[in-house]
């Protein structure tokens, strides 16, 4: 399992009240997921980053294939302009975005490549669609189960999650073919309340623990497929 923590370095993500950043939160809950899913005994985890250090989006799907990763799991937090706003959802990848807040969250998260320097915005988007093109069907559709299984063990422990949290985007991260790829936003850093329970361990530790008994089923359900 690869996890990773979004956003990092020269790039801070959202930033919420009293300058909690997005980027500091995806990284103390990239942490606890690793730590909770290796307790378990049953997986091997890697982190995109373990420090502040900022990685390109397509660096951080190279880094999933590199460790031949059966599931990649993005943290992120979400901002918007309505403070109201809170509950965490889950992404998935499709050429059309769910509507327009989606469309606009994704085009967010995808301009940090061009923090980095060069513009790989052009290349990207050939590479993407040949990548789109030949995702297998399967992959999406493993993407979309293990999506949904985690929403159920969210609302299942009492996390507040968007109503029609499972969405599609065409987030970069999203991008392998043969990866099944997830990217979490756990909440909003926009919501001051959202903002606090995310800079807390003990909040971060619930999520984890949601997010790892969705990592079980999914898994649980491979294993199963796998032997008949
Ligand atoms: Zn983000």
């Amino acid at each position: 399992i690869v996890i990773d923590a979004g956003h990092g370095g020269q790039d801070p993500g959202a930033i919420g009240d009293k300058k909690i950043y997005e980027k500091n939160v995806t990284l103390a809950a990239a942490k606890e997921l690793k730590k909770q899913l290796e307790e378990s005994g049953r997986y091997r985890v890697y982190l995109t980053r373990d420090k502040d250090v900022f990685i390109k989006l397509g660096d951080r799907v190279k880094i999933a294939r590199k460790y031949g990763a059966d599931l990649f799991v993005s943290l992120h937090a979400d901002s918007i302009d309505n403070h109201n706003v809170r509950g965490a959802s889950i992404y998935t990848l499709s050429n059309t975005a769910s509507d327009k807040q989606t469309e606009k969250l994704a085009a967010r998260e995808n301009k940090v490549d061009l923090i980095g320097g060069v513009d790989l915005s052009h290349e990207d988007k050939d590479v993407a669609n040949i990548l789109i093109d030949l995702a297998m069907r399967d992959t999406m559709n493993q993407s979309k189960f293990f999506a949904n299984t985690v929403v159920g063990k969210m609302s299942a422990s009492q996390i507040k999650i968007l109503e029609r949290p499972h969405r599609y985007a065409g987030f970069a991260v999203l991008k392998a073919a043969d990866i099944p790829s997830v990217l979490i936003e756990m909440g909003f850093m926009s919501n001051n309340k959202e903002a606090q329970a995310l800079s807390s361990p003990a909040y971060r530790a619930q999520i984890a623990k949601a997010m790892k008994s969705g990592i079980d089923a999914y898994f649980d359900k491979v294993q199963k497929n796998n032997k008949n």
